[in-house]
């Protein structure tokens, strides 16, 4: 049997010196509630686990300064819903928090480790790629900025460096005439796992009719990688939301999913409910901005 060992340094910066020569023998645990059950199924075997989870001073914040909305990796869904922030155009948030598990995951689940999780199942990731976060990667050596739709790069995989921590997802508040929604289809009412989740912020010019932009991301897109769906988005820029538009955007959004089969639902199935959230979506933010009805 292999042995573990648990590094808990007293400081961020203890923790980033641990893993300044580091190859891939070691996985940060923040609560561990995506990573434990992955331990205990034998998919992922690291040597060391590098604990984060009492750098709450460093790491646990939601703050607001020049126009952006910054998110420390240890920032729980349960601290989501708390936040007043989260009401009018960056609901999305809110609505993702809320269908997030239950209280019990929720108050010790962190933005972190959904982000670095890299599955297709995570709520947030959609939900930060539509918003165009970008993930802050902190080294010894250093920081840097990765636009969330080039931070995942595969099934369960990101562009994160074994040097690297996750320390902030930020984002640029919504102007204008912009919105966001999210929806989310799983197997059960409750401790739902996604089947398909879809995020979606709109942004429409002052006639309140025309696209200006549009920012769909889902948990999977091609096999079970979460990201934008880039065809769909190129199609609705600068279109007129009208029904026609729509039917035809589902169309777009059809032919740029490539879904596969599993347990919990069939690629076909999939795109069909792709394509109704992507109705739901359009409308709901449309009909807040005042447009579209
Ligand atoms: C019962 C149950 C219900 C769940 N329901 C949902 C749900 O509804 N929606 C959903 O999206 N998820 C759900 N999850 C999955 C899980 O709770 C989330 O992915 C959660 O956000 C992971 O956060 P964590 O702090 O537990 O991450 P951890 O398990 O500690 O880490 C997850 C991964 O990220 C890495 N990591 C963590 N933090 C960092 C960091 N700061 N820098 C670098 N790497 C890091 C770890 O090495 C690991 O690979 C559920 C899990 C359980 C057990």
């Amino acid at each position: 049997m292999s042995s573990l060992e648990i590094y808990s340094p007293t400081d961020l910066k203890g923790a980033l010196r641990f893993i300044e020569h580091e190859d891939k023998g070691v996985a940060v645990i923040a609560s561990g509630s995506d990573l434990m059950p992955r331990m205990r199924k034998r998919q992922v075997s690291p040597s060391v686990l590098l604990d984060i989870s009492s750098f709450t001073e460093d790491l646990r914040y939601i703050r607001q300064s020049g126009g952006k909305v910054h998110l420390g990796a240890l920032t729980t869904v349960a601290d989501l819903l708390e936040s007043p922030i989260f009401y009018g155009k960056l609901s999305i948030i809110r609505e993702a928090a809320r269908l997030f598990g239950a209280p019990q995951i929720r108050n010790v689940a962190t933005v972190g480790g959904n982000v670095c999780s890299a599955a297709s199942s995570e709520d947030l990731i959609p939900v930060f790629m539509a918003l165009d976060a970008r993930a802050k990667l902190i080294s010894a050596n250093g920081e840097r900025a990765v636009p969330l739709k080039d931070f995942i790069v595969g099934k369960r995989a990101t562009a994160m460096r074994p040097s690297e921590i996750l320390s902030e997802i930020a984002f640029d508040l919504l102007e204008g005439h912009s919105w966001s929604a999210y929806e989310k289809l799983g197997r059960r009412n409750m401790l739902i796992v996604a089947m398909v989740n879809e995020a979606l912020v709109l942004s429409l010019e002052d006639d309140l009719s025309t696209i200006r932009t549009a920012r769909v991301a889902l948990n999977r897109v091609s096999g079970k990688v979460p990201a934008l769906a880039v065809a769909t988005n190129q199609f609705l820029a600068g279109k007129k939301l009208t029904g026609v538009t729509i039917s035809q955007a589902q169309a777009v959004l059809a032919s740029e999913l490539s879904l596969t089969d599993d347990f919990r639902g069939s690629g076909a199935y999939r795109t069909e409910i792709a394509q109704v959230y992507l109705k739901r979506l359009l409308e709901r933010c449309s009909k807040q901005l005042g447009g579209f009805s």
